[in-house]
């Protein structure tokens, strides 16, 4: 049993003392909390978080991630909440066990159609301190050693996450030993009996082999040590895993895969590297095209050595690595090594934290993250992945989005038809509105109506070029459909009135009338008529044989014919004009405006004289007996001046089912104030029901349409 007195032993030895006392009294603080508690294999729980904390110990971590391994179950599992840890052990801390507690919520296993490899960055930009994500895997580690108590339905699920996912991400940081011992217990609980033959195998093997490999391994360091290179010559022993992996991959047999001597070379500079790599090439001849300078050239994980394959006298290639100490550490513990405290005061810590800064900087490709050097050390924040935002389908998937996505964007991300009938979002099951910035780990649904259409002001907010496209060219294309459906309404009312219709020109006409315009077909013909780009009585005059015309001309003046007839579902090619809000029920005037199509204002609009002007301009219209959807109205109020008039007017209004666009208030007098309300309503009865009932009101004195 490994016991917080254990534990302080190891801290001692690179930690100063008040930082040994903080994290004895965090584990006392943990104690209580998760006192009564028990791990599966009847141990108090606090065993474990003590175990986690080992590990992070002999990387050498510093005080605060030891503080925070010991209490990362804390939030999680008993009553604490985040506000108390951070009183007892500071902010810095509270954030690592809150971030810890959140990554327990994401469960790889329950979203099944979730990919390993976005689900490994999702994981990885949860996280805004890094530290997170090294005691996870501290934690994660501990839990795989201890794996044997669980059912074996579960120690497989466990497994298969440790593999798919956290495995990956140790490597994604360097921290090989990490990964391999993840890799083999992963293997292990996954799939225990290849697990047991392999392994039984290996060492078969390296019992036979080991006279050969100590006869190689004395004759390298023999050699160094005639050169006077000081250094230390190792056996190295592939991980399980790995050779199964190794199996798979390339189709070999077991007896291929390990057919192989390996040995690493220590030394303690990087000029020794080369020289070491001259006498062993000059030992056993080199296979040639084999070596590799990871020295020079690192790997993306930061990984540095010299690789060579040698021929042995014994038929067998050796694979050689050589490494400096301070490289080796690196390869086992990757971003860890970095972290670890620095005892040696003449280390030269500034140096050694840019260069940890600069070897992050690599690896995750983060293009400024300066800030100052001590601030890195103590506190690193970084996005390791800041322009993407991860969130899941309510079926599990994951989708990636660039960062500022909003709700209408994800929309379209999973498909342009939602995007175009999407009416309302739930993001964690609630209610939220559609341009709702998305956050990572978020479960989105997208709520759809058939024969909705996108929104124009979606384009304020959306924020990827698949939504703007999409709403972009829905609308251009809902307007093409519906000027082509206004314009054949407008053309054949014209028609209809000289006593035709479209179906009696001859073809030929038409097609002479197309040439003429230089159109390729009716349709666009009509798109011009429904826009207000072609004037529909003068198209009608050109398709019309001349007698026609000249007895039954003038479709706008007389009286032959109903009006065009105005049902409110018309869209964008008709519109109602804002200075004056016609509703159904007013007497209206339209006219058509280039591009544009119908713009409808009332009779008394200020502005209708100067249309009238323009007579060539106008149409003939009326509204509807069937006219449906919401039209917007002015309406100013004065109401006395007193403590909650806008909310009873406002509930006034609601009660009637009207909705309010906009409100202002003016304060005229200090007795009255104006409320200048835009509503949508029905029609003129819905607005003068409105305004009977507000006229009950004691609170307002005269209302008025504007
Ligand atoms: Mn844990």
């Amino acid at each position: 049993m490994f016991l917080i007195s254990d534990l302080c032993v190891i801290l001692e030895s690179y930690l100063e003392k008040n930082e040994v006392e903080a994290i004895y009294q965090a584990y006392l603080f943990g104690a209580e909390a998760h006192e009564g508690q028990t791990r599966k294999s009847g141990e108090p729980f606090i065993y474990h978080p003590i175990a986690v904390a080992r590990i992070l110990a002999e990387m050498r971590m510093d005080c605060k991630t030891i503080v925070a391994a010991i209490l990362h179950d804390v939030i999680e599992d008993t009553e604490t909440g985040k506000e108390t840890i951070a009183e007892a052990f500071g902010n810095e801390v509270a954030d690592i066990v809150d971030g810890l507690t959140k990554l327990e919520h994401l469960n790889f296993n329950t979203k099944a159609e979730a990919k390993a490899e976005s689900f490994r960055k999702l994981v990885l930009a949860m996280v805004q301190d890094i530290r997170v994500i090294l005691i996870k895997l501290a934690d994660r580690l501990h839990n795989m050693r201890t794996l044997g108590v669980m059912t074996a339905k579960k120690s497989r699920r466990i497994a298969s996450e440790t593999l798919e996912i956290y495995a990956p991400i140790a490597n994604r940081l360097g921290m090989n030993n990490i990964r391999h011992e993840l890799e083999d217990l992963g293997f292990q609980a996954y799939n225990p009996m290849r697990y047991r033959i392999l392994k039984e195998s290996v060492e078969k093997v390296r019992g036979n082999r080991k006279e050969i490999v100590n006869k190689i391994q004395q004759a390298i360091q023999n050699r160094l040590d005639e050169e006077k290179i000081i250094s230390k010559v190792l056996g190295r022993e592939k991980h399980i895993y790995s050779v199964y992996k190794k199996m798979r991959k390339k189709h070999l047999p077991f007896s291929e895969v390990f057919d192989v001597y390996a040995f690493r070379i220590i030394v303690e500079s990087v000029d020794q590297c080369y020289r070491v790599l001259g006498v062993v090439h000059n030992l056993y001849k080199p296979v040639p095209g084999r070596f590799k300078d990871y020295v020079a050239l690192p790997k993306n994980n930061g990984y540095q050595s010299l690789h060579s394959v040698v021929y042995s006298p014994y038929g067998v290639p050796i694979e050689i690595q050589i490494r400096t100490d301070e490289m080796h550490k690196v390869a086992e513990q990757g971003i860890a090594a970095h972290w670890a405290y620095k005892t040696n005061e003449n280390d030269g810590e500034v140096l050694s934290q840019t260069r940890a800064r600069e070897w992050l900087k690599n690896l995750l490709d983060i293009q400024k993250n300066a800030g100052d050097s001590i601030e890195f050390l103590e506190n690193v924040k970084i996005d390791l992945f800041p322009d993407e935002v991860y969130v899941f389908t309510p079926k599990g998937k994951i989708m990636q989005l660039p960062r500022n996505s909003t709700a209408v964007d994800f929309a379209y991300a999973v498909h342009t038809d939602v995007g175009n009938t999407c009416v309302g979002v739930k993001i964690d099951s609630q209610l939220m509105p559609l341009n709702t910035v998305l956050c990572n780990g978020q479960t989105v649904e997208v709520m759809t109506a058939k024969g909705a259409r996108p929104n124009p002001s979606w384009l304020n907010f959306v924020f990827t070029v698949k939504a703007r496209s999409g709403i972009r060219n829905t609308l251009k294309n809902l307007k093409k459909e519906e000027a082509i459906i206004l314009g054949r309404r407008l053309l054949v009312k014209c028609l209809n009135k000289a006593g035709s219709s479209l179906e009696k020109i001859p073809q030929q006409r038409i097609d002479d009338i197309l040439a003429e315009y230089k159109l390729d077909s009716i349709d666009e013909l009509l798109y011009k008529i429904g826009l207000g780009n072609r004037i529909p009585q003068l198209v009608a005059r050109r398709l019309l044989p001349k007698e026609v015309v000249d007895s039954a001309i003038a479709c706008r003046t007389d009286n032959a014919g109903r009006p065009l007839a105005i049902k409110g579902t018309e869209g964008t090619v008709v519109s109602y004009a804002r200075c004056c809000h016609p509703l159904p029920g007013d007497d209206i005037l339209a006219y058509m405006s280039s591009g544009r199509g119908i713009v409808i204002h009332t009779k008394d609009c200020p502005n209708s004289g100067e249309y009238l002007k323009r007579p060539e301009k106008w149409v003939d219209i009326e509204w509807s007996n069937e006219v449906s959807g919401d039209f917007s109205v002015g309406l100013r109020i004065l109401a006395e001046h007193k403590r909650g008039v806008l909310a009873t007017v406002a509930s006034i209004i609601s009660e009637q089912e009207a909705n309010i666009e906009h409100v202002e208030t003016m304060e005229r007098e200090s007795n009255y104030t104006f409320l200048d309300f835009l509503l949508s309503v029905r029609d003129r009865k819905h607005l003068a029901d409105i305004i009977r009932q507000l006229r009950l009101s004691e609170m307002v004195v005269k209302i008025q349409r504007t």
